[in-house]
């Protein structure tokens, strides 16, 4: 996902100069990497390409994304401005405070990014990070691994002028209920989340079954070295030797956990339990 095309009507030699700029540093770790068919891929539209791969760079992501088990593309806003300065933005209809990415910047930049991309959502879906979304859940995550790829648009300012979004019929999903000044961190969260689920990018597949969520219960508590720090013991039954007895252990410290924290996935679980 080197080559995008120009806009039409741009100035070649300006194009050139911004797109250089606006990836510079992340390319080495993006179109690096060699082609594995197939490969999971996220494509990022942003004011701020450089932000990735950010910490998507590092570790088991970082490895993986240099390995070619997935992949990166960012889509710069600004390639895809207005006129000579690139404008992306513009005061809110209506009036009040701050700025909104106009629906054809956005427009362009999606369609860019749609290039070579399945049309049917359930392949590829478009998603616009969001506060207003339907939070993003561990099943979300799923679903989006499951797909071929992902287009993430990032917002910035007071967000995205509405016409765009339902002209492309984009979905929007939430990180939670706070507000975060771009759709960068939110996307990034997304992407690693996925990538979890993604075969071939986290070396243990087993320790995805039974992180928190997987079965709708929070997990259980984690002990490693020293056996006693300051004062305190691992929970004996670890140390036991007796497999079932710590599979029963961490089932009901999960239970336990899930029951107290968070009394709404409690009440799920049990649905989904006992149904009727
Ligand atoms: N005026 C908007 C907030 C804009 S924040 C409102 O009140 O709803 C700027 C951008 O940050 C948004 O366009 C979105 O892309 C991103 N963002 C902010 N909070 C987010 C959240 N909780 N989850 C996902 N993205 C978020």
């Amino acid at each position: 996902m080197t080559d995008r095309p120009a806009t039409p009507g741009e100035a070649p030699r300006s194009h050139g100069r911004l797109s250089i700029r606006a990836s510079a540093s992340p390319r080495s770790l993006m179109d690096g990497p060699p082609q594995v068919k197939g490969a999971w891929e996220a494509r990022v539209v942003t004011l701020f390409p450089e932000a990735f791969p950010g910490t998507l760079g590092l570790s088991l992501t970082g490895r993986a994304l240099e390995a070619g088990l997935w992949r990166l593309a960012t889509f710069a806003l600004r390639d895809f401005g207005e006129g000579r300065h690139r404008k992306v933005d513009d005061r809110p209809a209506g009036g009040g405070a701050g700025l909104v990415l106009r629906a054809d910047v956005v427009d362009r930049a999606l369609a860019a990014a749609a290039e070579g991309a399945p049309e049917d959502p359930a392949r590829w879906p478009v998603i616009y990070l969001s506060p207003r979304g339907r939070p993003f859940r561990q099943e979300d995550a799923a679903r989006l691994a499951a797909a071929e790829g992902v287009t993430l648009l990032c917002g910035r300012f007071e967000g995205v002028d509405e016409r765009v979004l339902e002209a492309r019929a984009v979905e929007e999903l939430s990180l939670g209920d706070f507000v975060l000044s771009g759709g960068e961190i939110a996307a990034q969260a997304v992407i690693d989340a996925c990538l979890r689920l993604v075969p071939g990018v986290l070396g243990n597949p087993q320790s995805t079954a039974e992180e928190s969520f997987a079965d709708g219960l929070l997990e259980f508590p984690h002990y490693t070295r020293p056996a006693v720090w300051q004062g305190r013991e691992i929970p004996p039954v670890l140390m036991s030797g007796d497999h079932a007895a710590v599979a029963r252990w961490r089932r009901e410290a999960a239970e336990a956990l899930t029951r107290a924290r968070r009394p709404d996935l409690w009440e799920a679980y049990l649905r989904r339990r006992d149904p009727g």
